[in-house]
């Protein structure tokens, strides 16, 4: 059996979803231990609202790695203590946060995405893939637990609101994951937001592909509200005979058959969300600025009559 498939076996959706002291729970098991993206409890919304801020959006603060899981064959779940348990993560969804370190005499900087709740208490939890030529990914990935690193945040990235669109499609490469399970839990864990996701997941091969018993669960268990394809860049030969997701990069065939498409021009029911690496951003939607701005809409997503007014790139 691969590692990859040896470490996924780790992680046995029990289909459930609970409120526990207002955060929401997408629960997992794995051997001899519960695990959630919250492993430990959030405090209840009095406890919540009194906790103070654990991230400082102006100033980097430094955090302890309390625990590692193995996720696959190339990416771990990292939790990081705040140094007050009573503090909350004090991040909206959808927000990101920097993470600095100082590596062979350099600062770094990376911005990386919590998987954690709103408000959760105590930690934060992050899901980082390791690029064997990566300098902060290599660095998070040789620490030890106890170690630390310095986090400042958060930054908002988009403020999204229940019920603004009917049609909510999360277009992700690899990683850009992150933020898109922000994006799901806050819909789907809203019995009154009725927005529908319609989510494709881009990646290299079908090991790659993160979180994918979760993310078939909630299929299975919102078929009204979240519709998940994956895009894989290639199969094997064994894989080619089960496999039903596309094979290849996006299309503009592709994306006709997966997602819904604007009815008219700067269709305003409709919003795409995009996020992934460079070239992934680059075929979609054109890249971001230098400057971090969203820049000028190209791509698949402007050849099939998408606007920057529906277009939200993270
Ligand atoms: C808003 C935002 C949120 C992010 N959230 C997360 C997150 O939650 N988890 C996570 O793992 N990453 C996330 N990233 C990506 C992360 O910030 C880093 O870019 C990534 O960890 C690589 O950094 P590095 O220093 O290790 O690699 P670098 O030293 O910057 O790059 C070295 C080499 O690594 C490879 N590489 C780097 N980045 C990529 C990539 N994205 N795809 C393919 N190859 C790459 C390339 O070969 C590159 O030449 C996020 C990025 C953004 C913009």
């Amino acid at each position: 059996m691969s590692a990859a498939a040896r470490a996924s076996r780790k992680w046995i959706w029990l289909g459930a979803t609970l409120a526990v002291g207002g955060a929401g729970y997408l629960l997992y098991y794995g051997p001899g231990q519960k695990f959630t993206f919250e492993t430990k409890k959030s405090g209840g919304a009095s406890h919540t609202l009194l906790a103070p801020d654990a991230l400082d959006p102006n100033a980097f603060r430094t955090f302890k790695l309390s625990d590692v899981k193995q996720y696959n064959h190339n990416t771990n779940i990292f939790t990081f203590d705040f140094d007050d348990p009573k503090a909350k993560y004090n991040g909206k969804t959808a927000s990101c946060v920097l993470f600095k370190a100082d590596i062979d005499g350099k600062e770094v900087v990376r911005p990386y995405t919590p998987v954690s709740r709103p408000n959760t208490i105590g930690h934060l939890n992050f899901v980082i893939k390791h690029y064997p030529k990566g300098v902060m990914s290599k660095h998070v990935h040789s620490l030890k637990k106890g170690d630390s690193i310095e986090i400042k945040g958060p930054i908002p990235k988009y403020p999204y609101e229940p019920n603004k669109f009917e049609n909510l499609v999360l277009i992700a490469g690899g990683t850009g994951i992150t933020p898109m399970v922000q994006m799901i839990e806050e819909v789907l864990l809203n019995p009154n937001d009725k927005t529908k996701i319609t989510f494709l997941f881009a990646n290299v091969s079908v090991d790659d592909i993160l979180l994918k018993e979760t993310l078939d669960k909630l299929a299975e268990k919102y078929p009204d509200r979240f519709k998940i394809h994956y895009i894989v860049d290639k199969v094997d030969k064994a894989q080619a005979k089960t496999w039903q997701g596309e094979v290849g990069y996006l299309t503009v065939k592709m994306l006709k058959k997966l997602s819904p498409m604007p009815a008219k021009k700067d269709d305003e029911s409709l919003l795409v969300m995009v996020c992934g690496p460079p070239g992934f951003m680059k075929l979609l939607s054109g890249e971001k600025t230098k400057d971090f701005k969203q820049g000028e809409l190209t791509g698949l997503l402007k050849d099939l009559g998408f606007t920057e007014k529906n277009v939200f790139k993270f």
